[in-house]
């Protein structure tokens, strides 16, 4: 279960303060990293998509002893005004940004990428799991007078084909340039830009792939070490590219999936 670790405590994030995005549920991959990053003394905003989620993100962020939420759906400019202008009447700046945001329609994500991917599919996936980012990063920088660290997440369909990911995959190669981009453009305001490919996970998001379950199967018995991805590795990475441990980190997607990634043949049986 994604949820069964204590997240080790500590000071790496005292007295800053950031935005997370993306927590729908206790096993949002965004609820993962807010939970370390807490419990190393951050404070935290939550943005949340919509009334229907905040009734499940409420008691989530209450539990951590936070209560700072704010609605923001990212399609929607005046509720990113709103949303960020929030944060800046309560804290005036902040020190870091979590996106962990993405979405493609059921019909694009099996299938045949060539048949299945419209004109609209293919500019709602870029635009909630791309453009949200770069107009996150631009709004974020703006209250980072200090400097400070963002991060977003993607996924090893970026970079090699995965079955069913398609049209996502597009978007997440897109996210990571825009990563790179973004690091370069806010590198000399002392802002490090970087992103987490995290293996397969049991979330919401996994369950819109159709056969995700097999992707979680096939990343844990290909992977190196014989393991699914677990989110304290993935809030782990989190912590370290967000707090001052990540200094001279910029552009970089960090893998966080157990090796899958390096794997080019899985183990071959015995001759
Ligand atoms: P999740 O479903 O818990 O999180 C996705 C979030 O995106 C939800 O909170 C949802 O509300 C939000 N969202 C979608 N459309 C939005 C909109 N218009 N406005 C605001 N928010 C919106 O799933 P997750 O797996 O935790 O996904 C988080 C991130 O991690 C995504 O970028 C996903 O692609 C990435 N990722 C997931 C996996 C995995 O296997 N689960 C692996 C690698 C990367």
């Amino acid at each position: 279960m994604a949820d069964d670790w204590t997240p080790p405590s500590g000071d790496l994030m005292k007295g800053k303060r950031g935005i997370v995005m993306g927590v729908a549920n206790q096993n949002s991959i965004a609820w993962g990293i807010a939970r370390q990053l807490a419990a190393q003394g951050a404070e935290i905003a939550f943005t949340y998509q919509g009334e229907n989620l905040e009734r499940r993100v409420r008691p989530l962020v209450e539990s951590i002893g936070m209560d700072f939420m704010i609605p923001a759906d990212v399609t929607d400019d005046a509720s990113m005004d709103a949303a960020f202008d929030a944060v800046k009447d309560k804290w005036g700046k902040i020190d870091f940004l979590v996106h962990s945001i993405a979405f493609a329609g059921k019909d694009e994500l099996q299938g045949s990428m060539v048949a299945n991917t419209t004109r609209e599919g293919f500019r709602r996936a870029m635009d909630i799991s791309v453009y949200s980012f770069i107009d996150c990063a631009r709004r974020a920088s703006e209250i980072m007078p200090d400097g400070g660290a963002m991060i977003c997440m993607t996924y090893l369909g970026a970079e090699r084909t995965v079955p069913s990911y398609n049209v996502m995959g597009v978007a997440k190669a897109a996210l990571e340039a825009a990563t790179r981009y973004a690091a370069r453009d806010l590198g000399p305001q002392g802002i490090r830009v970087n992103a987490i490919s995290a293996g397969a996970m049991r979330t919401l998001s996994l369950a819109g792939i159709r056969g995700g379950k097999s992707l979680m199967g096939t990343g844990r018995d290909w992977s190196l070490l014989k393991e699914d991805t677990r989110m304290e590795g993935v809030a782990g990475a989190a912590l370290y590219l967000l707090s001052d441990l990540g200094h001279s980190v910029a552009g970089e997607v960090h893998h966080v999936d157990a090796g899958f990634h390096v794997v080019g043949v899985p183990d071959l049986p015995e001759d």
